[in-house]
């Protein structure tokens, strides 16, 4: 399933990859993930199935039977380390591992410029703000700007970049 010339992949994640799937969302990825909906439907692999189907999403699943039932719209996930998933998408040319941070870790949403009130709002923001670009999430309100914990995002990420591709 790939998607045409200029779109963004996108993903759907199951609920195993609840750190993959923030990553992603740091890299700028819109993805879905299995644990934002309610837990316990016992039909939930074939709702997974059909919305990534219908949302053009690939599904990304550590259950080996869900990701051959996605056939080539899924992708099985082979390891539990975070490193290594993003390693795997990498090698398989599916993702580009650049921090983005162009969307909520927490939500998806896109976000925007953060205004003066916004900034001022979070007592989680530096204090000194001088130079630091601010960024909000329509959706939650979370204030995001590029700082220590960007860059240390960054380098973890980074560091797949420059690695060969698989096959
Ligand atoms: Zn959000």
């Amino acid at each position: 399933m790939s998607p045409d010339p200029g779109e963004e992949r996108r993903f759907l994640t199951d609920r195993m990859l609840g750190p993959l799937c923030r990553y992603l969302r740091f890299m700028g990825y819109d993805t879905m993930s299995a644990n934002s909906r309610s837990p316990g439907n016992t039909r939930e692999d074939t709702e997974l199935l059909k919305i990534s189907r219908k949302e053009r999403r690939l599904l990304l699943t550590r259950d080996q039977e869900l990701a051959s039932r996605a056939g080539a719209g899924g992708v099985l996930v082979r390891s539990e380390d975070l490193d290594d998933q993003v390693r795997q998408l990498t090698g398989l040319r599916l993702i580009h591992p650049t921090l983005k941070l162009t969307r909520c870790s927490r939500c998806n949403a896109i976000l925007a410029p953060a205004t003066k009130e916004e900034v001022t709002r979070a007592d989680y923001a530096p204090s000194v703000k001088e130079g630091l670009a601010f960024f909000t999430c329509p959706a939650c309100n979370r204030l995001y700007w590029y700082g220590s914990h960007t860059r240390r995002l960054q380098e973890r990420v980074g560091k797949f970049s420059d690695l060969p591709h698989e096959g």
